[in-house]
């Protein structure tokens, strides 16, 4: 394929070594890298790697991850039980469900990636283009076919972009990732607003009757400078939507930054442009699409799932447990799968709340289903805080974190679940390990970015606090308090904060609505007690 910017000037390191070889030829080498020392591999072969979904961990010694992307979390038993595999056989048998609902697997090393590929290729499971700057899992509704709520079904609509995208040499080659979420839940379970492309339910009313089909948003992400994507004019038809999402793929391609390597995301493009402009290229290259239609959007769900609900089939539940931050041993994971088909039909989903739903369960298996011993490990009615948490991998295996983040969670939530045992309205609280947010705390009602600095003479886990944030409907990022608090101090202040909001807050009202209705000067009188002298 022509590169048409080959010959711009000022291309990052990146961009001159993806024309000297496309991602995707690491494909065709992986064999040969499996049997090179780690020293010996090419940088920017490491890098590459990232196309086949194979990322370094910390510490960068030869171990990596994979990340096998689940396209709406669809996830069968024997897949399910081929992921396990490979972690019990290479990967010290634990896995990690991701906030693009994707399944990771740790401490890799490239010798193990024949047969792991192998093993994913006979499952129909897929870890290319799980990393790198290509489209990347494509986000959408868990319950999609099964949602009560949803205005129709997205499944097919996912599986025609991914057919079309991945491992597509015209899209194999982006200035950055490519993000991209589908779902027709009202709820905003695809959290639309931070994906580089975004589909949310819509309807269209006309002379000849009522359309269903989407709306789109463009030009989302979070990281150091967070952007919530930008709504396009138009009503976009199923089988539109691979043409969208294609479009998309080749405004980003041909005229997306491949300079400063911090400033290629899409959304950096969109604010040169403007949405107009932006649509009216999407309308040349893919379109003509109809305008107009309404939005269905409700308040923010977080994409949450928990406890046993029905399905829109009569007589069907779906069952939501909470896998705390993600993560769980890989016998767990069969055990779920063999739930799942004890109790359904061997379907499951993982959710980007880092959980996991079974589907499909008989009203009169309902009861029994609750009883077993791994419903009450992984519960399907956790505790507020603990329900709605999420961490970031943190230093456990992240090269770029400062901090741990998962034990500190942990210890932040229960400290909250006992304070508070009477909140029952959900309450999140994110820890991200450092600026890349991927624990998104711009969106959580308190959000933890976390560092390092002195208290005291003492080198400490510091945290920055926002607070407020949350999608859907009421999509607005969570603002910034000034200071930093100390790990020796984070629970109080924490604490402190959630009960002057339990005391002064109207009726029901969730914090992120508290704080935008009153602002955030209270929380900061608050974090100011607690904060690092400056
Ligand atoms: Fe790593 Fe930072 Fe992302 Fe956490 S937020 S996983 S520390 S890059």
């Amino acid at each position: 394929m022509e590169k048409s910017w080959k010959s711009r000037e000022n291309l990052n390191k990146n961009e001159l070594a993806k024309l000297e070889k496309d991602g995707l030829e690491i494909l065709k080498e992986l064999d040969a890298l499996a049997k090179k020392e780690y020293s010996e591999i090419d940088p920017m072969d490491i890098e590459r790697l990232k196309w086949a979904g194979i990322y370094t961990q910390r510490p960068k010694n030869g171990k990596f991850l994979i990340r096998v992307k689940l396209p709406s979390g669809k996830l069968n038993t024997s897949q399910a039980k081929v992921i396990a595999g490979i972690s019990k056989d290479y990967g010290e048998d634990s896995i990690q469900i991701t906030i693009r609902q994707c399944i990771q697997i740790h401490n890799l090393t490239l010798q193990d990636m024949p047969d792991i590929f192998q093993r994913l290729h006979e499952a129909h499971l897929t870890s290319v283009e799980g990393c790198g700057d290509v489209p990347r899992n494509v986000l959408g509704n868990p319950l999609a076919g099964v949602d009560p709520e949803e205005l129709f079904d997205t499944t097919e609509v996912v599986e025609q972009i991914v057919e079309e995208l991945v491992g597509n040499p015209e899209f194999s080659n982006l200035p950055r990732k490519y993000k991209i979420s589908v779902s027709a839940n009202p709820g905003d379970c695809g959290f639309a607003q931070i994906n580089d492309l975004a589909f949310v339910p819509a309807i269209l009313r006309s002379k000849t009757g009522t359309e269903q089909g989407f709306h789109i948003y463009v030009g989302g992400g979070l990281s150091k400078e967070p952007h919530l994507a930008q709504k396009l004019p138009f009503f976009i038809r199923k089988e539109e939507a691979v043409a969208v999402a294609r479009g998309v793929g080749i405004i980003f391609r041909e005229y997306g930054y491949r300079e400063n390597r911090g400033h290629c995301r899409l959304k950096y493009l969109l604010d040169d442009w403007g949405v107009d402009a932006f649509a009216k290229k999407l309308n040349e290259i893919a379109g003509p699409f109809t305008t107009g239609g309404r939005t269905i959007a409700r308040k923010w769900n977080r994409g949450v799932f928990h406890g046993i609900h029905r399905q829109k089939q009569e007589g069907l539940f779906y069952a939501g447990l909470l896998i705390p931050s993600g993560s769980m041993e890989a016998s767990d994971l069969v055990a779920l799968a063999e739930l799942s088909e004890k109790y359904g039909d061997g379907q499951l989903r993982t959710t980007n709340s880092q959980n996991i739903v079974i589907l499909n369960i008989p009203e009169q298996k309902r009861n029994e289903f609750r009883k077993e011993p791994l419903v009450k490990k992984y519960t399907i009615k956790p505790d507020t805080f603990t329900g709605n948490a999420a961490s970031c991998t943190g230093n456990q295996y992240c090269s770029f974190a400062p901090i741990e983040t998962k034990k500190r969670l942990k210890s932040i939530v229960e400290a909250m679940n006992e304070r508070f045992p009477e909140l029952k309205e959900p309450f999140r609280i994110n820890l991200t390990g450092c600026v890349h947010a991927c624990a998104h705390p711009q969106l959580a009602d308190i959000g933890l970015t976390g560092g390092r600095a002195k208290e005291n003479g003492e080198a400490v886990d510091v945290f920055t606090i926002r607070i407020g944030g949350a999608l859907g409907k009421e999509a607005g990022f969570a603002e910034v308090l000034a200071g930093r608090v100390s790990e020796y101090h984070i629970i109080d202040a924490i604490g402190e904060m959630i009960a002057y909001y339990v005391e002064h807050r109207e009726g029901k009202e969730l914090f992120y609505q508290y704080v935008r209705r009153t602002g955030a000067e209270q929380f900061q009188k608050i974090v100011d007690k607690y904060a690092l002298a400056a």
